[in-house]
């Protein structure tokens, strides 16, 4: 069992790159600086290591991600407090704790999915069976939301599949995956599963390295385009998990009271800081006025501050530069007549990069706060009339993420759902996501899936025998 100071000197290195603590915006640690070369030293433990990983058969391999997922639990305090420091997100609420029991859970639910042979045809003439083969090396380039919890999303199915790995997490939040991945490599063979901390070049070099059958990407989607076309001349297949600019959709039966507090985690879960989360909110006119009082009461009395204090359920934005940009949107619609409902008055002299819990009304669809995805606390409300309306402005822009409709009859809402433009629709929640159920975006928010068996099979290359 790992205690803070003892994970986190396991995965600092006293001469590398500072790593900011946001709550202060002062170093907190240094993280190891890889080099192409640990790219190719790397490249070159995994190929020696994947053959026989991936003869050990799935039982062993399952023993083996078993095994990762208890010691993750047993050092999950200690995790948890790294991921706080480092990243913001409080220790409270669904926070640092609740990432690492979502590392747990979804190692788990990894291990628990079956995925067997599938007999297409059987017809007494011929026959026909899909099996998913390992694709041999995988890599893996990871953002700085959910650092721990998106990389387990990455490498479980990888290496499940028989797979190796060689994963960059996003330079912001290094130590998190770093971390992880040390108490997993306990029980996986040397050399199969490396985590390299590096910025964008060596994210490129992975996305044109040759030796990777599979670059699984998330986050924004001017980098997921870099990696396709860094990657084209390679054919290396792709998943691409990009951002999204989720529309909800409140219709006219809801019960305000009842669905506020679902409404505020839903957009303001990591300080907004999540790629599924609810960024535009539609409320149909007969409600609107009691929608918007009930999500203020609500967000109002959330308290934020440094994710290492356990009364806080918000922390501060992760970097500077997502700071400034929930400034300037939040700026441009008070400049557009946006009238701020709550919060909106960051302390721009006080230490961290904490920006308060805002709701903004009175926008037109095309404010940037309502067309860019904001990634962070300051949700824009829209008045809607006319259900096709709604759902044509919520179908606007490139994202197609995830969404979500509010109502108390779940069948009108499921109607409406499917009409939205969207890889995931939540009823009466939103980004509540769930390790069987597949997750992948359409649009410009990428393609691919992740999570159940669908994600298995991402992380495989299907082979089809016949006879
Ligand atoms: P980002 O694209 O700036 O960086 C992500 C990673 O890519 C980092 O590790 C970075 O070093 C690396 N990188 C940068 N340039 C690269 C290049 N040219 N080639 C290869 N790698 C490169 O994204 P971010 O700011 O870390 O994350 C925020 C974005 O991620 C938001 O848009 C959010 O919606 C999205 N996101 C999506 C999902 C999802 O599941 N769809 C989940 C979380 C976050």
């Amino acid at each position: 069992m790992e205690t803070y100071e003892s994970l986190l000197a396991a995965v600092s290195a006293e001469d590398g790159t500072p790593v900011i603590d946001p709550a202060t915006g002062e170093a907190f640690a240094h993280a190891p600086r890889a080099s192409i070369d640990d790219l190719e030293r790397a490249i070159e433990a995994a190929r020696a290591a994947q053959p026989a990983w991936a003869a050990l058969g799935d039982d062993a391999r399952r023993a083996a991600l078993s095994a990762a997922a208890d010691e993750v639990e047993a050092s999950a305090e200690a995790l948890a407090q790294l991921i706080a420091r480092e990243q913001g997100k409080p220790l409270s609420g669904p926070g640092a704790r609740f990432e690492v029991g979502a590392v747990v859970g979804w190692l788990r639910a990894t291990i628990a999915t079956e995925l067997e042979p599938e007999v297409v045809v059987d017809d007494g003439q011929s026959k026909a069976t899909v099996y998913y083969r390992p694709i041999g090396l995988v890599g893996a380039i990871g953002p700085w939301n959910w650092p721990a919890m998106i990389a387990t999303w990455q490498f479980a199915p990888a290496l499940r599949m028989g797979n190796a790995v060689v994963m960059k997490p996003s330079e912001y939040t290094p130590l998190s995956v770093l971390a992880t991945a040390h108490l997993v490599n306990r029980h996986l063979p040397e050399g199969l599963f490396t985590v390299l901390a590096g910025d964008r070049e060596l994210g490129e070099a992975i996305g044109s390295h040759p030796a990777f059958g599979k670059v699984t990407f998330t986050g924004s989607a001017a980098t997921g385009q870099a990696i396709m076309r860094a990657s084209a001349d390679n054919l290396t297949r792709l998943t691409l998990e990009l951002g999204g600019n989720d529309p909800g959709i409140v219709l006219p039966d809801v019960d305000a009271k009842a669905i506020a507090e679902n409404l505020f985690w839903g957009a303001f879960i990591n300080t907004g800081q999540t790629c599924a989360a609810l960024k535009r909110l539609y409320v149909h006119e007969d409600v609107y006025d009691d929608v918007v009082r009930e999500l203020a009461a609500v967000a109002g009395a959330m308290p934020m501050g440094p994710g290492t204090d356990e009364q806080n359920v918000l922390g501060p934005l992760t970097t500077q530069q997502q700071f400034d940009v929930v400034d300037r949107l939040v700026e441009d619609a008070k400049a557009r007549g946006g009238k701020v409902l709550l919060g909106g008055e960051p302390d721009r002299s006080a230490a961290g990069w904490f920006y308060p819990t805002t709701l903004v009304e009175g926008l037109d669809d095309d404010a940037d706060l309502v067309r860019e995805e904001q990634f962070g606390p300051a949700l824009p409300i829209l008045k809607y009339t006319d259900i096709d309306d709604a759902v044509e402005r919520a179908n606007r822009g490139e994202a197609g993420l995830g969404a979500s409709v509010w109502s108390s009859d779940p069948e009108a809402a499921r109607d409406v759902a499917a009409r939205i433009e969207a890889g995931s629709v939540w009823i009466n929640s939103h980004g509540t996501i769930h390790p069987m159920a597949p997750f992948g975006g359409v649009k410009g928010s990428g393609y691919g899936l992740e999570f159940g068996v669908e994600g298995l099979k991402a992380m495989g290359v299907p082979q089809v025998i016949h006879g």
